[in-house]
């Protein structure tokens, strides 16, 4: 319990950083929490889920690791955890609605009609850079997850949500539970452990030396996405979510955003969180 609240409190005295995480808890909106602090009590959601693993499993967050097929030359991967039976590499989605989609269509839709591209097809680019990382680490079993909030219901194929997929999509207050239950699966699959505890360390510290922390380069990563983003959402409908609720906005909204480039640095906003820009 102290370490909650001692957490809590390095939450709230942490410097604002609008670059930093975009989930965001909309029952927080309430309280009127600043945008950036309800995103880093997602973030914290999360976090906490993770602190429930064994301490033997490793853990990194908010992990940017250079991807030569990826359009900015990096990805940028939201949790890596590393156990004795697998690896789990995982996505978080920022989105309010209802989630419609299978493995094998590349575009999937929330609350029927905003496209997104499949997270499975974008985690599996991420999945790539951590393999070509590890390549000497002779990697296998490595499950991809996709985390959405509660403020999502899932309308998606029944078999990602099957403990023996290696493609899994949760709601992050599940995370730690699914994770225990895909390994309680290899377990009994293999019997001993694939990972020691050395090999897990090794793989960690593949990992963080390659983790890019230079403020400029991630900052340039992000511009180059949402300049990307920006191209192809001006062709399509392309999904346009509040960065700060994941609450689906209507075209209109979206091209004022983008429009007010200024105010909005070429972020979306619904117009409750466009008040507090
Ligand atoms: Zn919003």
């Amino acid at each position: 319990m102290v370490s909650i609240i001692s957490k809590l409190l390095g939450i709230f005295s942490k410097k604002f950083n609008a670059t930093d995480s975009p989930e965001v808890d909309c029952k927080q909106d309430k309280n009127n929490v600043p945008p950036t602090r309800i995103g880093d009590l997602g973030e914290y959601k999360i976090n906490i889920q993770l602190d429930q693993l064994p301490k033997k499993y490793r853990y990194l967050s908010d992990i940017m690791i250079p991807n030569p097929i990826s359009i900015t030359g990096f990805s940028q991967i939201d949790h890596i955890i590393i156990s004795p039976y697998a690896i789990f590499v995982i996505e978080t989605k920022n989105y309010t609605g209802t989630i419609y989609g299978s493995r094998d269509k590349d575009k999937w839709l929330i609350n029927g009609k905003f496209p997104m591209v499949n997270p499975f097809n974008q985690n599996f680019g991420h999945i790539k850079a951590v393999q070509s990382l590890l390549s000497n680490a002779n990697v296998s079993n490595i499950v991809s997850m996709v985390s959405f909030s509660r403020r999502c219901i899932f309308k998606v194929d029944l078999n990602l949500r099957k403990i023996q997929s290696n493609e899994l999509i949760v709601y992050d207050t599940e995370l730690s539970d699914f994770i225990t239950r895909k390994q309680n699966v290899l377990r009994l699959l293999f019997n001993a452990p694939i990972y020691t505890e050395e090999k897990i360390q090794q793989m960690y510290d593949i990992l963080s030396r390659n983790n890019i922390t230079d403020k400029e380069i991630r900052e340039q990563h992000i511009k180059n996405i949402k300049m990307n983003r920006k191209e192809s959402e001006s062709k399509s409908n392309f999904p346009a979510s509040c960065e700060n609720c994941g609450k689906m906005v209507s075209d209109k909204v979206r091209r004022y955003c983008l429009a007010n480039k200024e105010r909005f640095k070429g972020s979306i906003y619904c117009f409750e969180h466009q008040r507090e820009i």
